[in-house]
């Protein structure tokens, strides 16, 4: 049968009726892909898994939560939606509400939103409004200017957003025959880290997994309001995604950790950029860098001990890594070779290079 999206797919377990009308992209089922190179590198008998979400139709796992949030605003209605965005959210919003046929009002944090984002939302035909501000200035306006104008908002505070988000949990549960052991994502709004959770306890519940996973979240250490223990008011990191200071889920994430016994831990840009390169170099897979905290992260835990040999573990990947084309090429300034066109000096920079 042709897949036609994660409603369609998870019809019974979303809140649809028959007759709502479902906004898609043809979001979801996204792969499930193996570490072959990497666990050797480590030189760890680790069964690692990454989910790579960054193939949604709009390069991020926003996607998943956008077409519930926007088939349901469509459906009570509404003619406009509006988010605070660090970028991934702005974009699916923008991708969404053109297929809807409705506005998309996108409040971005000036100067800090990956190129490739902003390009989504502008060429989509989202308002984006720039704001001198941060993403959690953002999201204060957001949630004052609903009661102030006619607009649904479709932040992660929308609880049809992580309804669909949930369904990346049944993908996975699907695809291995039962959760993993442990479940590691990185964390800005901790929305994804929450909706997982749920997909995750409803699926063990109706006896579709024989276990939940132990679920990690791992934050920029710039922007680690979950492991401060405290929000933060000037969240500092190069990955966008997650330069949030003040998290929307904070109870909803709190509780993740207490059920599954999983923990928070902060990463260094430093090595959050040196995981990414190393994802793309070795495996083949780019992602975004707020996407490579999750494996900096899992790594990081693996050789201090605190993931045990012969664990199954699911990576989330999520985003995209041509969303911040600038990120990528500034790590690899010295990887061009500038010649005449002449076919000897292109044998010498194949000989000199193999
Ligand atoms: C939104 C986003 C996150 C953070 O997800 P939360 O649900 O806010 O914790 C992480 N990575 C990328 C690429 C994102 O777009």
């Amino acid at each position: 049968m042709r897949y036609t999206g994660l409603i369609e797919n998870y019809r019974d377990r979303l809140p649809v009726s028959e007759t709502t009308k479902l906004i898609s992209l043809g979001e979801g089922n996204t792969p499930l892909i193996r570490l072959e190179n990497i666990p050797a590198i480590l030189g760890k008998d680790v069964d690692i898994y990454i989910k790579y979400e960054g193939l949604n139709p709009t390069g991020s796992f926003k996607d998943r939560g956008m077409t519930m949030a926007v088939t349901k605003a469509v459906e009570a209605g509404s003619k406009a939606i509006i988010c605070a965005s660090t970028g991934n959210t702005s974009a699916a919003a923008a991708a969404y509400a053109a297929r809807a046929g409705i506005k998309a009002f996108v409040l971005i944090p000036e100067g800090k939103i990956a190129l490739g984002k902003l390009a989504q939302a502008m060429i989509h035909g989202a308002v984006i409004i720039q704001i001198k501000g941060n993403f959690d200035d953002g999201m204060r306006l957001v949630k004052e200017v609903a009661d102030h104008a006619p607009v649904a908002i479709v932040n992660s505070i929308n609880p049809y957003r992580l309804q669909g988000q949930k369904t990346a949990a049944f993908e996975i549960i699907e695809e291995l025959g039962d959760a993993p052991d442990y479940h590691c994502l990185p964390v800005g709004n901790a929305g994804n880290i929450s909706a997982h959770w749920m997909g995750y306890k409803e699926y063990f519940k109706d006896g579709k997994a024989a276990k939940t996973p132990i679920m990690v979240g791992y934050q920029a250490a710039g922007s680690a309001p979950f492991v401060k223990g405290a929000m933060i008011d000037n969240p500092e990191t190069i990955a966008t995604a997650i330069r949030i200071g003040h998290p929307q889920s904070w109870d909803l994430a709190h509780t993740v950790k207490e059920e599954s016994k999983g923990w928070f831990k902060a990463i260094s840009d430093k090595r959050i950029l040196a995981t990414q390169k190393l994802l793309t170099e070795k495996e083949g897979i780019f992602c975004e860098p707020a996407s490579a905290a999750s494996l900096a992260g899992l790594i990081h835990d693996i050789q201090h001990g605190h993931i045990p040999d012969k664990s199954k573990i699911v990576c989330t990947l999520t985003g995209h890594g041509l969303k911040d084309p600038d990120v990528a090429i500034s790590q690899c300034n010295d990887a061009m070779i500038n010649i005449n066109p002449v076919m000897s000096e292109v044998r010498d920079a194949i000989l000199n290079n193999m």
